[in-house]
């Protein structure tokens, strides 16, 4: 049960939507942008998130969009990770988003929410982050075009009152082979030790991870050392503590990253 009241917006347009916010926040109402509701439900229910109001951003057109134009597709952040994974049109997007939760939960989660929800994996973000994704960010002046890169630092950093719409993804800078694989303690369905997905691109090798650190990235360093072979080398510019926790330690996490990495440079360097 969620211990606490709260009002339900659904805007059919952008404008709508960050009016809506703007007016909330000043009735003092703290919302929140909405996509499939899973971790805010959850947080909610455990009394870590409170809120007077909700804004489900499912009903704005350009949140929901899917299409492919010149070389490039683009996905609205309201779309779920299983019509992401069916419709999205990328073999190393559908095989990330593919290996997260169960097949129920993936018709929920959505896209952005996936990015900008609390917990550290955002394994939607791998594959986006190997290309130069454009993120398309609603506000008070409409939409604006941002390189991911920009506003994707481990987490989303969006400024309050804003909302991911869309991502815009060039499909044809991967020109390469792809490789995925997301290793798990026990179960199929559960959160990464590690998660890996490569891409081959301009004849270079790219690769972003999960599970590994306290949140996804992409390393040039060890990319450099990736392209050379040199995998000891790489593991040495993880650029952040090595998880260590009940699910792995981080000595056993840099084992599985080497063994994963030597399966990806079989793929990507052939
Ligand atoms: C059973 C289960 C297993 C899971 N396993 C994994 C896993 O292995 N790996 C993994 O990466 N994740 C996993 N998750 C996490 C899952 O991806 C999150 O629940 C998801 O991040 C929340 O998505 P949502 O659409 O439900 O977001 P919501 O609950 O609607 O929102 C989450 C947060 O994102 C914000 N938000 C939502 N949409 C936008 C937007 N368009 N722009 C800006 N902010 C937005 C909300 O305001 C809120 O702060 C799992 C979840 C479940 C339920």
């Amino acid at each position: 049960m969620i211990p606490f009241d709260f009002s339900y917006h659904r805007p059919d347009s952008v404008a709508e939507a960050v009016a809506s916010y703007r007016r909330l926040e000043r009735a003092g109402l703290e919302p929140v942008y909405y996509g499939g509701g899973t971790e805010i439900i959850t947080l909610a229910r455990q009394g870590e998130l409170r809120t007077g109001a909700v804004i489900d951003l499912k009903g704005v057109p350009e949140c929901r969009a899917l299409m492919c134009r010149d070389g490039s597709v683009l996905l609205g952040a309201g779309l779920t990770l299983a019509e992401v994974g069916e419709r999205g049109g990328w073999a190393p997007l559908a095989e990330a988003v593919g290996r997260i939760a169960d097949h129920t939960s993936r018709c929920r989660i959505t896209l952005g929410g996936n990015l900008a929800g609390q917990l550290p994996y955002r394994e939607a973000v791998l594959p986006l982050l190997l290309v130069d994704t454009v993120a398309v960010v609603a506000g008070d002046g409409g939409l604006r075009r941002i390189r991911l890169a920009d506003v994707f630092r481990g987490s989303l950093r969006l400024a309050p009152g804003t909302f991911l719409a869309q991502l815009e993804v060039p499909l044809d800078e991967a020109d390469g082979p792809h490789f995925a694989s997301k290793r798990t303690r026990l179960d199929w369905v559960d959160y990464p030790l590690l998660t890996l997905v490569g891409v081959r691109a301009g004849g270079r090798v790219r690769m972003a991870f999960s599970g590994l650190c306290g949140y996804p990235f992409r390393d040039p360093a060890m990319e450099r050392d990736l392209q050379a072979g040199r995998i000891e080398d790489a593991i040495g510019h993880i650029p952040g503590p090595v998880v260590d926790d009940l699910h792995g330690s981080a000595d056993y996490r840099r084992h599985v990253l080497a063994g994963a990495l030597h399966d990806a440079l079989e793929v990507l360097r052939a």
